[in-house]
């Protein structure tokens, strides 16, 4: 890439907190254990859109077992960085779950709101297992009780861009995690 692509693609962020590299690192060390766990059983993995979409790809051709994808959209923050508590389904999964061993992959466990809503929804459907795995898990306080197995990194309670987590829309293709200028949040009406 030259180096005005390079500097395009990181306009309004501050910081690089989790590097490209380090990223990779830690998703091979997360699928081999997932590889471990279901042996010689096929997982469904289901990837929460859109922010998950670079962690599913990349974790799933890490993973060396047969696996099976689905994807579930549901309604976060908009344009806002803030939860509004409210959640949504936006787009339903077309596999069936009853007695399956579901793998639901998160991109990031903030409140934890998203996350319970959507394993309360999947829980009805009577799944054989659910397990969860998340790229990004906010240290805070004041996060609900949600079944999180597997965490890719504890990051501290700071608004985060980058491979696959937006700002209005943007950021998603940046390789690392990183945090967004806060002038860019103030600039951008929401
Ligand atoms: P929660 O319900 O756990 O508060 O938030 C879950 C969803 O909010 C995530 O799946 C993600 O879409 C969004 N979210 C939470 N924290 C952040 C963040 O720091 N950056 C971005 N871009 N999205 C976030």
């Amino acid at each position: 890439m030259t180096q005005a692509a390079t500097e395009r693609r990181a306009v309004g962020v501050v910081r690089i907190l989790i590097e490209a590299r380090a990223i990779q690192t830690r998703i091979a060390e997360l699928a081999r254990e997932l590889d471990d766990h279901y042996g010689s059983d096929i997982p469904l993995m289901v990837g929460v859109l859109n922010g998950a979409v670079t962690f599913m790809t990349d974790l799933m051709r890490a993973m060396t077992i047969p696996v099976v994808i689905d994807f579930m959209a549901v309604s976060s923050y908009g344009a806002s960085t803030r939860t509004s508590g409210v959640v949504r389904i936006l787009k339903d999964l077309s596999e069936d779950v009853e007695g399956r061993r579901v793998l639901v992959v998160e991109d990031i466990v903030d409140s934890g709101l998203t996350l319970q809503y959507l394993l309360d929804v999947l829980r009805r459907r009577n799944p054989a297992e659910i397990r969860v795995v998340a790229l990004l898990k906010k240290e805070k306080g004041e996060a609900a009780d949600v079944q999180v197995d597997q965490v890719g990194f504890a990051i501290p309670d700071e608004f985060v861009i980058g491979y696959g987590l937006d700002y209005a829309g943007q950021y998603r293709n940046l390789p690392y995690v990183a945090v967004l200028d806060p002038s860019v949040i103030d600039d951008v009406e929401v």
